[in-house]
């Protein structure tokens, strides 16, 4: 069985350098926001390109102290609203509700699976102050018409970078990199992934690093004053230092990625099947491989009965869901299309040159 993502395999061939990193956190005795943290946010905001790096513990977290910083410097308040794509994963969603906002669902584009820019303006009322983007999959978002929306509108525009982690503008432009602030989710499935939770806030912006850095831990200014009322949302010290270890690699594991997209892209041949649309493979890092197919359930059996394991990302869209009833009378076609139809085949560094070419080959049977 090809399975959709093993782990342990992705993971193996650090074994050596993270237990010996492993020994020297032992060693040192410094267990929490010490030299590692320091070092992998100095090493990940330089990856990015952008001044500050804040690791924190987990993704949502990340959107989270994002919204609860901006909200502290009064930049947002608590029922402003926020335009966020549809068909994204429900964090996304819930960092806007968990914040006190607004949540307001716009359709993606079919072919993109990203927010559709031409449908963002219809959506802005009087009680919307910003937008946060989903390069979903991997794939940025349409960046220059998201920004110029964003400033003609006087919004704030936020970046979900959880899954796109080295996507490039042509002028080289990395996410986390092209908005006013960035979260990054370092899960363990994710393209730069850690052995636990882990996640990071980037930003040029100071003043909300400043905020993010304190609200982080508790509020702290310095050891016994406390600026904010703040959180313990701290990077694991450990964790930062795997995260440091896979960081060296993230560029040549994304380029494996591309190559292997590429290979689906050239070989593969069936009129049921539609194929993600992407020009320039740099602005893509291919955390998921997602094909649609009206099929699509017929295909995922015929996989898997032939050894192949594939995944839907995502089965239910959030205005379906009983988490968010009060979206339930929304008609997003799109989106609902979409959560019908994709279905992500495996694409990731565990997998050898044969198993892609037995993927294609079978998608091409079906
Ligand atoms: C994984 C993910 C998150 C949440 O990250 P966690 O670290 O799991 O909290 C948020 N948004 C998107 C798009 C994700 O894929």
């Amino acid at each position: 069985m090809i399975r959709f993502l093993d782990l342990k395999l992705v993971n193996q061939r650090y074994y050596d350098v993270f237990k010996k990193s492993f020994d020297n956190f032992l060693n040192n005795g410094h267990y929490i926001l010490g030299e590692q943290v320091i070092g992998f946010e100095k090493e990940f905001a330089a990856y990015c390109g952008t001044k500050h790096c804040i690791g924190v513990s987990n993704g949502l977290d990340a959107l989270e102290l994002i919204f609860e910083a901006y909200k502290t410097l009064g930049v947002l308040k608590v029922n402003d609203e926020v335009i966020v794509p549809a068909n994204t994963y429900i964090a996304s969603v819930l960092s806007i509700s968990n914040s006190g906002l607004r949540p307001v669902l716009v359709e993606p584009n079919i072919n993109t699976f990203n927010i559709d820019p031409s449908l963002i303006e219809k959506a802005i009322t009087s009680k919307t102050k910003a937008i946060l983007g989903v390069h979903l999959y991997g794939r940025l978002y349409d960046v220059e018409q998201l920004e110029k929306i964003a400033i003609n509108n006087n919004l704030v525009l936020i970046e979900d970078a959880a899954q796109a982690h080295g996507a490039a503008t042509i002028d080289g432009r990395k996410a986390g990199n092209v908005s006013n602030a960035a979260a990054f989710s370092f899960y363990p499935t994710k393209n730069l992934g850690a052995l636990a939770d882990a996640g990071a806030v980037t930003t040029n912006d100071k003043a909300l690093a400043d905020v993010i850095f304190k609200m982080r831990h508790y509020g702290r200014a310095s050891s016994y004053e406390n600026d904010i009322k703040g959180r313990n949302c701290r990077l694991d010290e450990i964790q930062a230092a795997f995260l440091r270890i896979k960081l060296k690699h993230l560029k040549t594991d994304n380029i494996r990625r591309q190559g292997i997209a590429r290979t689906y892209f050239e070989l593969t041949k069936n009129e049921k099947i539609i194929l993600p649309h992407c020009k320039i493979l740099s602005q893509h890092v291919f955390h998921l491989f997602v094909i649609r197919s009206n099929k699509r359930d017929l295909l995922r059996e015929y996989l898997y009965k032939n050894g192949v394991e594939s995944i839907v990302h995502y089965p239910i869209p959030i205005h379906h869901q009983k988490a968010y009833q009060e979206f339930g009378s929304l008609k997003l076609p799109i989106t609902e299309q979409i959560h019908n139809e994709v279905l992500s085949v495996p694409l990731n560094t565990g997998l050898n040159s044969e198993q892609v070419l037995k993927i294609v080959k079978l998608i091409n049977s079906f």
